[in-house]
């Protein structure tokens, strides 16, 4: 929010934002011009937490029969969807303000929302007859290319010589756990690169640092976990890599379409490997059931993440076009020459037929000489409790609001 906020001030549109992070003096002033006969404030950032509490509604209701209030926007709206990705609990409790501000427009945003998802948004948020704008999930000017980690001798290396080889350009590293960020960050350092860990074992003051020299290039790379990016415009990020695969397809894309806002040619790198696979495959069926079981029939959600998890899978070890697969799974259909060649599945596909089954042969020999070592090595290794609600970004409302929030996620905009 903040970011956003400093952004549009910039641009001399007098906006705000309410958060737990801000001093006292600085709500209150906000609070005042809102109270005042005549707010001098346009557009106001607040979370869903917020909205939820009965002094803030109370307080837009105020504003609203005051017939100031003309629109609420909420960004992200795939959140509100428990079939979206990146689904919070708190973002359900936005459909009292259909209720209780009638005639204020709502405006629900969303890049990564799937057919169902779009529909059970518009049913959350007691949105009634809304007209819907959608355009293509395609990004021509990204280039998806899916690496194999059992084949390569050193992933690391295979990074470092890619980002050494591009030149000195802006990248997100997307790693699943924090320790990974910290060595990988380390290794391209040394090898020349320049380039910060960011995930939320690191302090306040360093994550803001970090932040702060990306956005001002000063670093060119940021290694970071899944919690990195959100509401974050650096437009010129020209590679996006994940260096674990991600849970599901909306998240990789989510994640990958932070590379070329800029509209030029850019790159998504993802590195598949079998260790990650069985990992993810571990956390999915044990973790999240655990995690949502007061949610929902727990055997429902859990078996919608490892569908999710499939698509991914099928992305990197599939023969097809990337981007095809990408756009099918967002519900468009379209012909594989619309690639124009910009994945590596379309650009060499012998090569990558020749990669798959390499890796096949590889995923053979693995599991008859060593499976036990792997399910014991995949589960053993695995990521504590503190990391996996960091990975799954759905914290509760309490965490949502502590100082460990570093999604930078918030979303709810009422205009005044
Ligand atoms: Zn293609």
């Amino acid at each position: 929010m903040e970011n956003q906020v400093i952004a549009l001030k910039e641009k001399g549109i007098a906006a705000e934002y309410l958060s737990s992070n801000q001093t006292s003096h600085a709500k209150n002033k906000i609070h005042e011009d809102l109270d005042s006969g005549k707010p001098s404030l346009r557009l106001l950032y607040v979370t869903p937490e917020l909205i939820a509490t009965p002094g803030f509604m109370s307080k837009l209701t105020k504003i609203y029969a005051r017939g100031l209030l003309n629109l609420i926007a909420i960004d992200e709206a795939h959140c509100v969807s428990t079939w979206g990705h990146d689904f919070r609990p708190s973002y359900r409790k936005l459909s009292s303000l259909r209720n209780q501000l009638p005639d204020v427009p709502i405006l629900a945003l969303t890049a990564t929302a799937a057919p169902k998802v779009q529909q059970d948004v518009i049913e959350s948020l007691c949105l009634q007859n809304p007209l819907v704008l959608k355009s293509s999930f395609n990004r021509p000017n990204i280039y998806y290319e899916v690496r194999y980690k059992d084949l390569l001798d050193d992933a690391y290396a295979d990074l470092s010589n890619l980002l050494k080889v591009t030149g000195d350009v802006c990248a997100i590293v997307y790693c699943l756990e924090r320790t990974t960020c910290d060595d990988l960050s380390a290794h391209l350092s040394k090898t020349g690169i320049s380039s910060a860990a960011y995930h939320a074992g690191l302090n306040n003051k360093v994550r803001t640092s970090v932040l702060d020299d990306w956005i001002s290039s000063k670093i060119q790379v940021v290694v970071a976990t899944v919690a990195f990016g959100m509401g974050i415009d650096r437009k010129d990020v020209r590679i996006v890599c994940h260096f674990n695969i991600p849970k599901s397809m909306e998240a990789f894309y989510q994640e990958s379409g932070r590379a070329g806002r800029d509209q030029l040619p850019s790159k998504s790198l993802l590195y598949y490997g079998m260790d990650d696979r069985k990992k993810m495959e571990f956390i999915l069926s044990n973790s999240e059931k655990k995690k949502l079981q007061s949610l929902r029939s727990e055997e429902g959600l859990s078996k919608k993440s490892l569908t999710d998890f499939i698509q991914m899978v099928e992305f990197c070890e599939g023969s097809g076009c990337r981007r095809k697969k990408i756009l099918e799974s967002f519900g468009e259909q379209v012909p594989a020459s619309l690639c124009r060649k910009s994945c590596d599945a379309c650009k060499h596909p012998n090569l990558v037929a020749k990669y798959l089954e390499e890796l096949t042969t590889a995923c053979a020999v693995r599991q008859k000489s060593s499976f036990s070592q792997i399910f014991i090595s995949s589960s053993s290794d695995m990521i504590d409790g503190e990391q996996l609600s960091e990975f799954w970004n759905r914290d509760d409302d309490e965490t949502r609001d502590s100082d460990e929030d570093i999604s930078d996620y918030d979303g709810i905009s009422p205009f005044c």
